[in-house]
């Protein structure tokens, strides 16, 4: 039997459910069916955790392909934060921004601030092809630039069909046009469905986490020739093992012409055989675990019309997008690491001043940064000056990730972003004491096992299981997933954990191996 939530989103006339009426009935909050609803628009009701009598709020989410705004667009969103959200600005893991503490009344006027400057919610959340992600680009790389035609082109063609989103939101009048999904069908999609594109060879997405990872070959003249096309990736877990995270599985490499079929085959292959009964088992990384690599390749070979080839795959390498770079059109790129992604206080107004002063691009990272780019030559002193203390931090912050969890993630066990910090602090200190500090791993916290912020692609992933306590994984990177190496550490214990893991390492790891190599290599126990 179809989930409750199948039923809201099949019986909705394409994401209209009551919609109309509860943005100005007098509750406070929406109704079951319309909290699922608004997903499907960008937005999340939120619950404040420890402020129980707070009145319900909303989360809205923007849909930015690869996080690239102009200037006016990025200060529209940080007006909107400061008229109508709770102050703060959130950089997210797919290179979105995130209003928090949005008021249900002021829902449509965010909206229609954000249509004037060519911004939107819709596809941002629910279950939908969600943000399409591509790499930073500091200094305007050509086959970067080819990266990002096609992301905007696969955003926009597996957005909804209906206007919905415009009756309800910028209160468009209905055409009355008969109307139809014919990519996501009437019920939308099973759950989300993330794509990422890359280049083959570099990965600085965790590519192998979405559902679609695509990484672009390059002829002799630097255009794009083709794709490998990885499917059914994607982090999240439980702790019985009924839920596990997967690695995208190759299927071949595509010439560039067969991109678009391609992706609305494994998007097809989804809506049809994706649990529609067992949310939790509802992602496309299911349908491979149980179908099999070679039934989802040959599925997508028919319905796309092509054969997939097979090709060696070259090794990934993550370019780091922190610190000035110098374009060739002489031009620079400032790439600043900003601890979990939020903006807030007097970081808030610099970049609000900078951006107002020097109406220069932005471009948002899944490591939750921002790079300013195309920065004259003539304000390189005056805005380094202003944020350059952000653009060269330790090598454990500026690669530390967390989610926001606590207080208002209504799935968080435990500390995410608020418990970041202080973690960060002790495992600085026994990296300085190790001498290790220039050799920092890479740390990723979560709430709960739903994985927002990638902790199986990291080094050490902590994973919340229980009130202040973390299970504790090693060895991930983008192309393999982290080990279980302890169950609920103690978030005070999580320094003393890892000092002798981190001493072994230093006593014992290889020249130039990384720690995740080498807990991979010295510190899996056998079952
Ligand atoms: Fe919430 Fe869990 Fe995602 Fe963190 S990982 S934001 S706690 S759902």
């Amino acid at each position: 039997m179809p989930s409750p939530i199948e039923t809201i989103k099949a019986s909705s006339n394409f994401l209209r459910g009551n919609l109309p009426q509860e943005l100005t009935d007098a509750a406070p909050g929406f109704s079951p069916e319309g909290e699922q609803l608004i997903k499907l628009h960008g937005f999340y009701a939120q619950k404040h955790r420890e402020h129980k009598d707070a009145p319900p709020t909303a989360m809205g989410r923007g849909r930015i392909p690869g996080g690239r705004l102009s200037a006016a667009q990025y200060l529209v969103w940080d007006s909107l934060a400061t008229q109508y959200g709770d102050g703060t600005l959130r950089f997210t893991t797919r290179q979105c921004i995130e209003l928090h503490g949005l008021a249900k009344a002021d829902m449509r006027a965010v909206v229609q601030a954000l249509h004037v400057v060519k911004a939107t919610t819709q596809g941002a959340c629910g279950d939908v092809v969600r943000n399409v992600l591509y790499p930073a680009n500091p200094t305007g790389r050509p086959e970067i630039n080819a990266l990002q035609k096609v992301a905007e082109q696969l955003s926009t063609h597996f957005l909804s069909r209906a206007a919905a989103y415009q009756e309800i939101w910028l209160e468009a009048p209905p055409s009355g046009a008969p109307e139809s999904e014919p990519l996501m069908g009437s019920a939308y999609l099973p759950r989300k469905f993330k794509i990422a594109l890359t280049l083959a060879g570099e990965d600085t997405l965790d590519v192998l986490s979405n559902d679609l990872g695509l990484a672009a070959t390059l002829d002799a003249s630097g255009a794009i020739e083709g794709w490998f096309v990885f499917a059914g990736g994607g982090q999240s877990m439980n702790f019985a093992g009924t839920a596990f995270p997967r690695l995208a599985s190759l299927l071949g490499w595509v010439e560039a012409k067969a991109l678009l079929p391609v992706a609305e085959a494994l998007l097809g292959t989804f809506r049809d055989h994706g649990d529609r009964e067992n949310r939790k088992r509802a992602r496309l990384k299911y349908v491979l675990h149980d179908r099999g690599v070679d039934w989802a390749r040959s599925e997508v070979e028919t319905r796309a019309g092509i054969c997939f080839t097979q090709r060696p795959l070259p090794p990934w390498q993550t370019p780091s997008s922190h610190g000035w770079q110098k374009g060739p059109d002489g031009t620079w790129a400032l790439g600043l690491s900003l601890l979990c992604g939020r903006i807030e206080g007097e970081l808030k107004g610099t970049l609000r001043r900078v951006l107002e002063t020097h109406p220069v691009d932005v471009q948002l990272t899944a490591e939750q940064d921002l790079v300013l780019l195309g920065v004259p030559e003539a304000a390189k002193a005056e805005v380094s000056a202003l944020l350059g203390h952000l653009a060269q931090p330790s090598p454990l912050w500026a690669q530390a990730v967390a989610c926001i969890a606590q207080p208002l993630c209504a799935f968080a066990i435990t500390e995410g972003e608020r418990a970041l910090p202080a973690v960060l602090a002790d495992v600085e200190h026994v990296l300085a004491d190790l001498e290790l500090t220039d050799r920092a791993p890479v740390l990723r916290l979560t709430g709960c096992p739903n994985g927002c912020a990638r902790p199986h692609a990291a080094e050490i992933g902590l994973i919340g299981q229980g009130i202040d306590k973390y299970a504790l994984y090693l060895g991930g990177k983008g192309d393999r997933l982290a080990f279980h190496f302890a169950e609920r550490v103690p978030r005070s214990e999580i320094g003393a954990t890892l000092r002798p893991l981190l001493t072994r390492w230093k006593t014992e790891g290889q020249p130039g191996e990384t720690f995740g190599d080498f807990a991979m290599r010295c510190l899996q126990v056998a079952p």
